[in-house]
């Protein structure tokens, strides 16, 4: 059990966000959920609630770096504390590169990746004065292995990876450990637009031969998140039932 700690979820509302948040929560973790609508995030808060855990519900935009500035102060100011940060918020825009636009490239890596750094860069300040600390990144197999039509998606969670062994690195004395995690294709809103011969070609290159399920990634983020997995850093979980090895 990880009872008093506090850990916020970026993209709670649903999908694999709310997975983690209600995981988490159910270890005894206070969970500052977070969406683009506090009306949004407030739908975790309350099957939390419903479950016996402690949760609040927040509006934060990733992109918006004085946002989450301000958030990290109000979660310090009510809670005090913050052990656990998962970076999990995240958009596709898809598309041929040929015909991609510059904002359908911006929108995806500011959301992907320039917001999970806003949020790191905040994190790392509180963890390091308090000596601990606990970072998941929800990267993706498809930034291991790349995929056609999705070549600014691809690139933000390439991004991810760099991004977390360095912090790993720049953070490991201060005993907070950063890592990511990288599902393959999971059954949530995201994947629900997939055409019908697309999934089933799709679930040829699986050797478990089934999508993800959200609690099969929020199982092993429950993991880098407890204190059990604290000589673990810098690394890249993949939670893909055997796509890309
Ligand atoms: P989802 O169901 O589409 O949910 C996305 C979440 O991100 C929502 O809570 C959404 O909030 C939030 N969000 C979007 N833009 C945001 C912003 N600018 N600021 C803050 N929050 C924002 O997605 P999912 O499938 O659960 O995916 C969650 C994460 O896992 C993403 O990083 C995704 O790339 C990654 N992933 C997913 C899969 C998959 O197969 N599903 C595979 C690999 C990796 P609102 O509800 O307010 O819009």
């Amino acid at each position: 059990m990880m009872t008093g700690q506090v850990a916020l979820v970026t993209g709670a509302s649903r999908g694999i966000g709310q997975a983690i948040a209600l995981k988490l929560a159910a270890e005894g973790v206070f969970v500052v959920a977070t969406a683009t609508s506090e009306a949004g995030a407030a739908g975790t808060v309350a099957a939390i609630e419903a479950a016996g855990g402690n949760a609040c519900a927040l509006k934060l935009d990733v992109t918006n770096s004085v946002e989450v500035e301000a958030l990290f102060k109000k979660i310090m100011a009510e809670q005090g504390r913050l052990d656990i940060l998962v970076n999990n918020a995240g958009i596709t825009k898809d598309g041929l590169m040929m015909r991609m636009k510059d904002a359908d490239w911006d929108m995806v890596l500011d959301t992907n990746l320039k917001g999970a750094f806003n949020c790191l860069r905040e994190a790392s300040k509180i963890m390091t004065k308090a000596r601990y600390g606990r970072i998941i990144n929800i990267s993706s197999v498809v930034g291991e292995m790349g995929n056609a039509g999705q070549v600014n998606y691809c690139a933000s969670k390439a991004g991810l990876f760099g991004m977390t062994k360095s912090a790993a690195r720049e953070l490991a004395k201060r005993t907070i450990t950063v890592n990511a995690v990288a599902p393959g294709f999971i059954e949530t809103d995201m994947t629900a637009v997939l055409p019908e011969k697309g999934r089933e070609a799709l679930l040829q290159s699986i050797p478990m031969e089934r999508l993800g399920t959200v609690d099969d990634v929020a199982n092993a983020v429950k993991f880098l998140a407890s204190t059990e997995s604290g000589y673990i850093t810098g690394q890249v979980l993949s939670v893909n039932g055997g796509m890309y090895m």
